[in-house]
């Protein structure tokens, strides 16, 4: 039998447990992903773009002719093979000065955040992120027993100004807070970037303050006009975490993800990459090496770019012809968000069962606050969908937010 089951243990779990609770956003994606159900509430990459015959017949002579290596046990900090075609990969976003020593091959990027909680996190330490911020990092910061301040962005990404009024408050109430939790580049979900002025504040304002970088760069390659900024590690070596992560420009299913840590504190971080999986998959991280050495991987980064930047288009020609008067919304110029403010009196919550019941799904904003903020925000995805789908949704959409302004 489904469905809730009274839970007996409740009394059991350890403290940094208790307080847990299912991402509402986790819940949708069950509805969300019904075929009839426009979907703008995923993140997911469009997967179909790769060429999956051949990307099957590497993955294939992994197993045959590499096997007694891709389905062995891997080492903790990952294979010296993928560090080097790492370090490679992180010269496209201008980072020129890693070693693969200082890599460390995660999980994802989900466990490079999740290492650096536990590495740096004691319960009731205060850790500074943009508001609104990625979802999995909340979960991250709240397993950590660790309060999250949020810090304003407007259209050129954080407000170095907010920032150092959080610092200071934060010191007011007697705390410290540890770092910065910054996705300065096509920021999810706000769909922002943090312009190259305020990079350089940012970093000085830190390092005034003794506040460590943790800088989330998952989207960075996947500019639509130009180049992305440079990333904050490029421009400061000490006191900067990078992490990334193949999800988004290879493929999610991998797991493979890393972080560039200072010299010093890498041996730290595996050792609790150990303790927490033994080792990365070495299987998927074959995979992916292979994928950098014997694949286009160049070329096929463009044809995400070319794609997401045709459907980025699609998704905000939709909302300028049919949103209401008084929506608003970002403008990105990477990445794969869109994030919309809606007009006085929506809420984005209490709106959600009737956006699915008109088949058509979002994100509402409150799930990416620590503080429950956001009811007026929803995030829009628009990697996933074909632009006509995109376009659909947004009508849809549009017409479920006229009936709410109407009653
Ligand atoms: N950081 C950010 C900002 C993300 O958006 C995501 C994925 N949505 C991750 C980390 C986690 O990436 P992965 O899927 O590689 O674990």
């Amino acid at each position: 039998m489904t469905g809730t089951t009274q839970d007996d243990y409740t009394d059991r779990y350890a403290r940094r447990v208790r307080g847990m609770t299912t991402s509402e956003i986790r819940a949708l994606f069950a509805t969300a992903s019904r075929p009839e159900v426009v979907s703008l509430a995923g993140g997911s990459p469009y997967i179909a773009a790769l060429p999956l015959d051949a990307v099957g017949q590497m993955l294939g002579d992994l197993a045959s002719q590499h096997g007694a290596t891709s389905l062995q046990y891997s080492i903790g900090q990952g294979t010296v093979e993928l560090r080097e075609r790492i370090c490679e990969v992180m010269t496209l976003s201008g980072i020129h000065n890693a070693s693969p020593d200082d890599v460390v091959v995660t999980v994802g990027g989900q466990q490079a955040l999740d290492l650096l909680a536990r590495l740096f996190l004691d319960p009731g330490d205060v850790v500074l992120a943009e508001g609104p911020t990625y979802v999995g990092a909340l979960g991250v910061f709240q397993a950590a027993q660790a309060q999250v301040r949020h810090v304003a962005m407007d259209a050129d990404g954080l407000i170095p100004e907010a920032l150092e009024e959080a610092i200071e408050a934060t010191a007011r109430a007697g705390r410290k807070a540890k770092f910065l939790y910054t996705i300065p580049t096509f920021q999810n979900p706000a769909g922002v970037t943090l312009s190259e002025e305020r990079r350089e504040r940012v970093l000085d304002i830190c390092e005034r303050a003794g506040l460590l970088v943790v800088e989330d760069d998952p989207y960075g390659m996947l500019a639509f006009e130009g180049e992305a900024p440079l990333p904050l590690r490029a421009r400061r070596r000490e006191g900067v975490f990078y992490c990334s992560t193949f999800s988004k420009t290879f493929a999610p299913g991998l797991r493979v993800g890393w972080i560039l840590a200072p010299h010093a504190v890498r041996e730290k971080l595996v050792m609790m990459s150990e303790a927490n999986v033994l080792c990365p998959s070495a299987f998927a991280q074959g995979a992916v090496t292979q994928y950098l050495s014997t694949m286009p991987w160049r070329e096929q980064l463009k044809v995400y770019r070319e794609i997401y930047r045709e459907r980025r288009d699609a998704l905000l020609g939709a909302l300028d012809d049919l949103m209401p008067a008084g929506t608003t919304w970002t403008r990105p110029t990477g990445g794969l968000f869109v994030w919309a403010t809606l007009p006085e009196g929506l809420d984005s919550k209490a709106m959600m069962p009737r956006a699915i019941a008109a088949r058509v799904a979002y994100v509402p904003g409150t799930g990416f606050y620590a503080d429950g903020t956001g009811r007026n925000n929803m995030r829009l995805n628009f990697s996933f969908s074909a632009p006509d789908r995109l376009r659909e949704g947004i009508r849809r959409l549009s017409g479920v937010m006229e009936q709410e302004l109407a009653m």
